[in-house]
């Protein structure tokens, strides 16, 4: 479903992703995890045109990404996303969070989208919460909206940056069930992640990346119990 092909991204000198080359196939779910400042975030956000790439290619269905416009918006919306910070909006309820990009992005009328945002909601566990301000929910509740609300816009894949990391230990499980209810769904994800018991039980894949670069990947079995590279035996050894 996403092919990167290539691709580079410089901020100014610095040289943040190098020749990045990732295929993640049709309900793949894909790990991707590194030191911090390792590019896991860029890459994400050029997968999304979030960032312009300076080299290479990136293909959703096999269809390139345009820089701009219209079409951009729609082809971005085949691929959600999901940040650490849950960037709901903030003086809209959880339902319309759900509902603004159905109605706003692909005309669908507001009946129709409020019946949807209402079984999505409910999909994430947050019956009885569909009319609450983000306010007024936990991180993990919050977090759960911004699952529902990507997921309103029916993606075929979905992106999840460290998704986890800023809710506090308590909420963190109901946040990696629901990403485990989607994976066996059958949807196509990315996940940024430190938590490795996720990336064992649930991830198809492991890539690992370090300076820019993906320095190695495999099953996470595999990965994890005997990595091929030093610099992935160094990152485990420091996290695990
Ligand atoms: P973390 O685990 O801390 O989230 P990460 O792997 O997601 O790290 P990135 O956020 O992708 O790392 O950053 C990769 C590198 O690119 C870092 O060295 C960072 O300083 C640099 N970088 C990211 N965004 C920008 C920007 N807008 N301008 C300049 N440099 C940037
Ligand atoms: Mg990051």
């Amino acid at each position: 479903v996403i092919s990167v092909r290539g691709i580079d991204k410089h901020f100014g000198d610095f040289q943040a992703l190098k020749d990045i080359d990732l295929d993640i196939h049709r309900g793949e779910v894909v790990a991707l995890i590194g030191a911090s400042g390792s590019g896991k975030s860029t890459l994400c956000r050029c997968i999304n045109r979030l960032e312009t790439i300076s080299a290479g290619e990136i293909l959703i269905d096999g269809e390139p990404l345009p820089e701009e416009g219209r079409e951009l918006a729609r082809l971005r919306s085949d691929v959600g996303m999901v940040f650490q910070s849950f960037n709901l909006f903030p003086h809209l309820r959880a339902v319309e969070n759900v509902t603004l990009g159905p109605t706003k992005v692909r005309g669908v009328p507001k009946a129709e989208a409020t019946k949807e945002a209402m079984g999505l909601l409910a999909r994430v566990g947050l019956e009885g919460k569909e009319h609450s301000l983000p306010t007024a929910l936990s991180g993990g509740q919050q977090q759960r909206v911004a699952i529902a609300r990507a997921l309103a816009m029916k993606p075929k894949a979905m992106l999840f940056d460290e998704p986890t990391s800023a809710l506090d230990p308590e909420v963190i499980n109901e946040v990696l069930d629901v990403m485990t209810e989607l994976a066996e769904a059958g949807m196509t994800m990315l996940v940024v992640t430190h938590e490795m018991g996720f990336a064992r039980r649930v991830c198809d894949r492991v890539v690992f990346m370090d300076d820019g670069e993906i320095v190695e990947q495999g099953e996470p079995e595999q990965f994890f119990t005997a990595p091929e590279s030093q610099r992935a035996k160094d990152f485990l050894s420091k996290i695990l």
